[in-house]
């Protein structure tokens, strides 16, 4: 019997997605990095993507892109938090690539990879306005492309990137593109030759290839959400694009177990406080309701609003570290004891689930 509660990673669904993923890009003449950070660098996600067509495997961790050589990964690997200073002899023992944003590291990075035999790829990061990192100024990012690529003689300047749609939510419009196209040309001229990658960025930065006008100059995506969540998480992937709509949502799933099923007020009674994490809740009372606990909870994954319950009627409403109660006063199905509830996932919840410990991670078709 399996044991819950279960995260069930379907590799078909997976690779359904990703080569749905590299064959967009394929035609657009863009290679894709496979990103694996959001399932905790599972090996076996990073072997699939290989086996769709990605070209490299990308994390913001170390740990997890050696864990998938290990396992056999062949591309080369990308780190794409750019590197601690601490950690450059790991980095350039482990990974092939790194995005970098720091003088200080790149030439960390150029000594170790001189002492260690290598020649160390990098690309350096343009920061076009979401405020994450990279260099701010065209004129700076040309200076330090010129710096690598004549001093630093350890290293290999591969190309430039950018990374969009995170901590400022700036979207990766056609204009944004055509910005990364005129710091790639202006670097190529400073260098006098031509950069092999120009990264225009994650997941969101489909949109501008669904919309036909990725500048051709863009030859790289780092692509990881999208392939997870599919329509799960149309936020965080593609603003609700349809092209999205063709992919799997079900490629990871959260099943849990029903351990209790009453009918209950659906008000606290008493005096309120805080909840279990020291939030002031509100609650709406809707009466007295049919609901059941699951034996799962915001330890293994985080927020209620990233779980998707796959009951017909059913609502996520309350949950603690360890149960989520759920209502199902709605529902035709009958819950009892011992049932099992299946969940579609977003993609921090899939990120939180793969770390947790209590998660037992169940994978098929491999
Ligand atoms: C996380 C990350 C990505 C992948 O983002 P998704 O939205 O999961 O596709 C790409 N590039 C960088 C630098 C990242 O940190």
């Amino acid at each position: 019997m399996t044991k819950r509660p279960a995260l069930i990673v379907d590799h078909e669904k997976l690779r359904y997605n990703m080569s749905t993923v590299t064959g967009w890009c394929r035609e657009a003449g863009i290679d894709v990095a496979g990103v694996i950070k959001a399932t905790t660098g599972m090996a076996s996600v990073a072997l699939d993507y290989e086996r769709c067509g990605a070209k490299w495997i990308a994390s913001s961790r170390l740990e997890q892109l050696e864990r998938a050589k290990a396992a056999g990964v062949k591309i080369p690997v990308l780190m794409i938090r750019v590197p601690m200073l601490s950690e450059i002899a790991d980095v350039v023992r482990v990974c092939e690539y790194s995005l970098q944003s720091s003088i200080d590291t790149l030439k960390a990075a150029s000594e170790e990879a001189l002492k260690q035999g290598k020649t160390h790829n990098v690309i350096l990061m343009a920061d076009l306005g979401d405020l994450r990192e990279g260099f701010f100024e065209k004129e700076e990012l040309a200076d330090v492309a010129k710096y690598v690529e004549e001093k630093l003689d350890g290293l290999h300047l591969a190309g430039i990137g950018t990374n969009l749609g995170c901590v400022g939510s700036v979207k990766p419009t056609e204009e944004k593109m055509l910005m990364l196209a005129d710091w790639a040309e202006t670097v190529e001229a400073a260098i006098g030759r031509p950069l092999e990658i120009v990264s225009g960025g994650a997941t969101s930065s489909l949109m501008p290839l669904f919309d036909k006008v990725m500048p051709a100059k863009i030859n790289m995506l780092r692509v990881g959400a999208v392939v997870y969540c599919g329509p799960a998480e149309d936020l965080r992937t593609c603003y609700g694009r349809e092209e999205v709509d063709v992919m799997s949502d079900e490629a990871f799933v959260l099943e849990a177990e029903v351990i209790e099923t009453n009918t209950k007020p659906t008000h606290p009674i008493g005096e309120l406080g805080v909840d279990a994490f020291g939030q002031k809740a509100t609650y709406v009372d809707r009466g007295r309701r049919k609901r059941a606990i699951l034996a799962v909870g915001r330890a293994d994954y985080g927020d209620i609003g990233d779980i998707l319950p796959q009951l017909e009627g059913a609502e996520v409403t309350m949950a603690s570290g360890d149960h989520t109660i759920l209502d199902i006063e709605d529902c035709r199905e009958e819950l009892r004891v011992g049932d099992v509830v299946r969940f579609k996932l977003k993609y921090s919840a899939i990120l939180r689930l793969t770390t947790s410990e209590n998660i037992n991670i169940e994978e098929i078709n491999f």
